[in-house]
């Protein structure tokens, strides 16, 4: 498979968070999900659960700044402009577009084997996460473990520790060393984001995956196709087993 990058391009281009919801459903078989909204979350969960846990895929709707207009595909990467004067205060939006984008191939494969949740206001302290707890509370003992879709670069697992001054790591190292050895991706430090937000909460292992995207929060931020389908074939066919038959407290 190669990535469509004018796919992408019209992902980047949308601007609200209910726009990117309607993207994300489009060709879903929406029938087979339980979908639950509120004003800045969409959560998606199969109607049909054959395993014991399923882990939860998260992604924001949100971009730091307003998106170009105008972004250009080049050899397999999408720039935000072919200026490289460009020094406006906008954004590609590949983050977390890209993260929106692999939700969204697998959720058109319809395996049942995640729930799907879209955030808004990611990047104003996770508003649209927090605004979910209530939702997430009456399911989240079905959920095995947090997984983040919105990390820069090609090969990182970020991991979070508590806000508090505790300081606790919000995952087990099993379940690190688990996707470790399963995706050849590398432990890497991150800060507050939606998945380390509700693993404080609701006391559940996360990480959070590279997704293609570099440089941003900056005009100079690009994508790298590659570097997305390569997450994309991960989370399709090399997360281990007991991701769905037991549960990762932190
Ligand atoms: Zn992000």
């Amino acid at each position: 498979m190669s990535i469509d990058p004018q796919q992408l391009i019209t992902l980047y281009k949308l601007r609200t968070h209910a726009e990117v919801c309607r993207w994300f459903e489009e060709g879903l078989e929406l029938e087979k999900l339980h979908v639950i909204a509120g004003e800045k979350y969409h959560i998606y969960i199969p109607k049909s659960i054959k395993q014991s846990y399923l882990p939860m895929l998260c992604a924001h709707s949100d971009t730091f700044a307003p998106t170009v207009t105008h972004p250009i595909s080049v050899n397999g990467k999408i720039f935000a402009s072919d200026n490289p004067e460009h020094i406006r205060g906008d954004v590609l939006g590949a983050d977390d577009r890209n993260g929106i984008w692999i939700q969204h191939q697998l959720a058109l494969e319809n395996t049942g084997k995640f729930v799907f949740a879209i955030f808004d206001e990611e990047e104003c302290g996770s508003k649209g996460a927090q605004e979910a707890f209530s939702v997430i509370e009456q399911f989240t003992g079905g959920l095995s473990c947090l997984l983040g879709v919105d990390r820069r670069g090609n090969n990182d697992l970020a991991c979070y520790m508590t806000s508090n001054h505790h300081r606790r790591q919000l995952n087990s190292p099993a379940f690190i060393n688990l996707l470790q050895s399963s995706t050849g991706y590398l432990p890497a430090v991150g800060f507050a984001t939606d998945v380390s937000r509700i693993a404080e909460r609701f006391g559940i292992s996360c990480v959070n995956f590279s997704v293609g995207f570099y440089n941003e929060h900056h005009s100079t931020e690009f994508t790298d196709l590659g570097d997305i389908e390569r997450t994309l074939n991960i989370l399709r066919s090399s997360l281990p087993d007991r991701l769905w038959t037991e549960r990762f407290p932190c």
